[in-house]
């Protein structure tokens, strides 16, 4: 047993940097005010959370004011998305994709219930490599398009889709555009100032902050409608009190990942291809799931055929190491990922997904381990499973799933 926790699963939430931590600390001690207080220890707390957006915006190359703090990106999603129909009343069609994640797309499915208007929702298919075919794009808008939300990079596959483009032919059209950018953050270098979406989402945890802090980024001129209607914070755009350490925290995450983005492209690609291509070689049916190089630098989700995602976890957990698998055992039946169902990934390859997604914490020592771990596991799962006998040694067996 590994004492020490391997941690890939980075694109589930972060650490938080011991940076970020030991600037937050404060804020839940000596320095408490309210930053909107009239007093002068409440007004320094402001300044520090008026210095962290700015620190935001700086990484964004957006302007500070055209900052929302949230309380996450389900909720920053949610904000652009219902702004987006409220500033468009007549219009009732959202163009979405398949891939999104269930900020965006349960919330598209959830409209009718939750506005009592019917919508329309046009949910783009993806190609097998994960990515999308822009004419297809093109030709789903309409004069009744409210606003279009789409992904900067899939949290399953870091497959990355062309949201330049995709925001220029929706803006040229009169179009609202959002993008879900939480997995991109930190993780690719991003310029607004060249990328004309409208909403843009943050969501802390994923870039080294704490849990609990989100980001809207709504473009100077962009009608807004508030999500959480209250006091005047936010300038009126998200009432509630400040989440001040949080926000203070996700300053101090932003400015090193400014610093850290050459690393996250350079570093931490060559650990993930090296994991990555030590795992298709050494593994039997083992296939790559995405485009193999339009994707996030720190991600690979790779499909070990007839074998269950969910048992390799386990295997894995007994030595610490910590990823995710591309299928989630609901009530009991084990659904493979809907990302995966929409690239066209076969059933039998779909169950035996795992994505590994690494940080600049992540070492080669790391990867090493895991190379010399996992083959034999996936042989021993193999053993067992009916499917793989089926296949490989003619014998037939069972209905397989192992919920
Ligand atoms: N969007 C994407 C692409 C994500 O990966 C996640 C989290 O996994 C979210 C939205 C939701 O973010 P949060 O957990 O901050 O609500």
């Amino acid at each position: 047993m590994n004492d020490k926790i391997i941690y890939m699963d980075n694109n589930a939430t972060t650490r938080v940097a011991p940076e970020v931590l030991e600037t937050m600390l404060p804020y839940f001690s000596d320095l408490y005010g309210n930053p909107s207080s009239m007093h002068t220890f409440g007004g320094q707390v402001g300044r520090k959370v008026v210095e962290a957006r700015e620190k935001i915006a700086r990484l964004l190359n957006a302007t500070p004011d055209e900052l929302v703090f949230t309380s996450c990106g389900t909720e920053s999603d949610s904000t652009a998305i219902l702004s987006g129909l409220q500033a468009n009343p007549g219009k009732r069609h959202i163009v979405t994709t398949r891939v999104e994640h269930p900020a965006v797309k349960n919330l598209c499915e959830s409209l009718d219930t939750l506005t009592g208007h019917k919508h329309r929702v046009t949910q783009l298919p993806v190609e097998q490599d994960g990515t999308l075919d822009l004419e297809r794009y093109e030709k789903s808008l309409t004069d009744e398009t409210a606003i279009v939300s789409v992904m900067w990079a899939n949290n399953e596959t870091g497959v990355i889709f062309p949201i330049k483009e995709m925001a220029q032919i929706a803006r040229s059209r009169g179009i609202l555009f959002h993008t879900d950018a939480v997995q991109a953050v930190g993780k690719i270098p991003i310029d607004l100032s060249d990328v004309e979406v409208d909403f843009f989402s943050v969501s802390g945890h994923k870039l080294h902050a704490a849990k609990g802090i989100g980001v809207l980024y709504v473009r100077k001129g962009t009608p807004f409608y508030p999500f959480l209607i209250g006091g005047h914070q936010e300038h009126g755009r998200r009432g509630g009190t400040e989440n001040v350490a949080s926000i203070i925290g996700l300053g101090k995450a932003c400015e090193l990942a400014a610093k850290h983005i050459t690393k996250e492209n350079t570093t931490v690609r060559a650990l993930r291809d090296k994991l990555e291509n030590g795992l298709l070689e050494k593994i039997p049916n083992a296939i790559l799931n995405g485009h193999k190089t339009e994707r996030l630098p720190n991600t690979t989700n790779v499909s070990f055929e007839f074998v269950e995602g969910e048992a390799i976890l386990l295997h894995l957990d007994r030595f610490n190491i910590c990823a995710s698998s591309g299928s989630a055992c609901t009530s009991g039946s084990l659904e493979p990922s809907h990302v995966l169902r929409a690239m066209g990934v076969p059933f039998t390859a779909a169950h035996g997904s795992i994505r590994f997604s690494l940080s600049v914490y992540n070492t080669e020592d790391e990867v090493d381990f895991i190379l010399e771990k996992l083959p034999p596991i996936i042989a021993e799962l193999r053993e067992m499973s009916p499917f793989w006998k089926t296949s490989h040694k003619g014998r037939v067996g069972g209905s397989g799933c192992k919920c």
